[in-house]
């Protein structure tokens, strides 16, 4: 048999080590997680008793248009429903985008080092993949800019950006958005939205209104701490959104997800109290690399890019040893430094010490 020659030099994601694997290998009992970005507070209690209804109702396929999360969203952010498409996480909205408009004929444009999947599923498609260095962990959009030809099909804009958790500010967007063609779709990935605090973080959704070829993405695996049932969505033109939903697979966000989701959104007070938190953790990795005299980037996400200025993996093995898992930047592009998930205050201070004890 004859996979598509593309694939060949893809290797399949490498996600943060299980908790599992970690206990068994290291033989130990605790183990704290702070690499993939998941709300250490977990979710909404409401989430678990909408799930619990939905359990009687696991023989039916789920609705296919999403038809009460998507009234449930489009009333929140105040939005029509047909400028929304909801996904198996926003992984799939990516996923699907590239389906939907790339081939070998064309290319798309993103910053280096950013979110692994936009280049991932681009390759899968047969585009060129035209990457732009970040600079000083920003974004370079003019940069960016010049990449831009006739054979262009999508560019790319993490913001908050995973790794360097570093954003787009609203002037720099909206002179970005004037200078791209029409004919070319900005993808503006806001994982993690709910986490921002920066004052002029543009509020895009307004802006799909001006420019049809905005397209945002957003997601309740962070801060609604619904990871594990696999549900995003996409905010973007409705006619763009009809002309791409083909490329959606039927049924993609399952009963779990959905119901989950509604019950999410019902409490922001949950959301509210996740970001004060996330503040105050913020705070204390922030404290810790002044006292020690690391680089890092402000973030406006829920994790922190910490430059140790050696290995990172010779970091990452030694707080693995000792229970904590982080993800070492050798896989993110950033070699010697560490992305730590913000955790709760306690998590924070241990790995802290952990890492006190590291390089001292
Ligand atoms: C985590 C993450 C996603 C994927 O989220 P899912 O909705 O779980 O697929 C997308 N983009 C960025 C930048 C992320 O960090």
């Amino acid at each position: 048999m004859q996979i598509k020659n593309q694939l060949l030099d893809l290797k399949p994601y490498q996600p943060g080590k299980p908790i599992e694997e970690v206990k068994k290998e290291y033989k130990l009992t605790k183990i704290v997680k702070l690499a993939s970005n998941e709300n250490p507070y977990g979710s909404s209690p409401l989430v678990k008793l909408a799930i619990q209804q939905e359990l009687e109702q696991l023989a039916l396929y789920p609705d296919g248009y999403s038809a009460t999360l998507r009234d449930k969203l489009a009333k929140h952010l105040n939005v029509a429903e047909n400028e929304l498409i909801i996904g198996n996480g926003s992984d799939e909205i990516i996923q699907i985008i590239c389906r939907a408009l790339l081939n070998n004929q064309s290319n798309t444009v993103m910053a280096t080092p950013t979110f692994s999947q936009y280049r991932h599923n681009a390759v899968i498609e047969g585009a060129e993949i035209r990457e732009v260095p970040l600079i000083n962990g920003n974004h370079d959009l003019i940069g960016m800019l010049h990449q831009i030809d006739e054979n262009t099909k999508i560019v790319w804009v993490c913001s908050p950006n995973n790794p360097t958790g570093t954003y787009v500010d609203r002037n720099s967007l909206l002179r970005f958005l004037e200078k791209v063609p029409t004919s070319v779709l900005v993808v503006v990935d806001e994982a993690y939205y709910e986490y921002v605090t920066a004052e002029d973080f543009p509020q895009t959704i307004s802006l799909i209104n001006n420019y049809p070829n905005l397209m945002i993405l957003r997601t309740f695996s962070k801060a609604y701490g619904l990871a594990s049932l696999r549900v995003g969505f996409g905010i973007g033109n409705a006619e763009f959104i009809k002309n791409i939903e083909p490329a959606r697979a039927p049924f993609n966000t399952n009963r779990f997800a959905q119901a989950a989701a509604v019950a999410a959104i019902e409490d922001q007070d949950f959301i509210e109290k996740c970001l004060q938190l996330n503040i105050k953790g913020l705070q204390q990795f922030y404290h810790f690399c002044e006292e020690c005299k690391l680089s890092y980037y402000p973030s406006e996400a829920n994790f922190i890019l910490i430059d140790f200025k050696r290995d990172s993996d010779e970091v990452f093995q030694a707080l693995l040893e000792k229970g904590y898992i982080v993800r070492s930047g050798n896989a993110l592009g950033f070699p010697t430094h560490l992305r730590i998930t913000i955790g709760t205050e306690q998590q924070n201070q241990e790995i802290i010490e952990r890492l006190k004890e590291f390089i001292h």
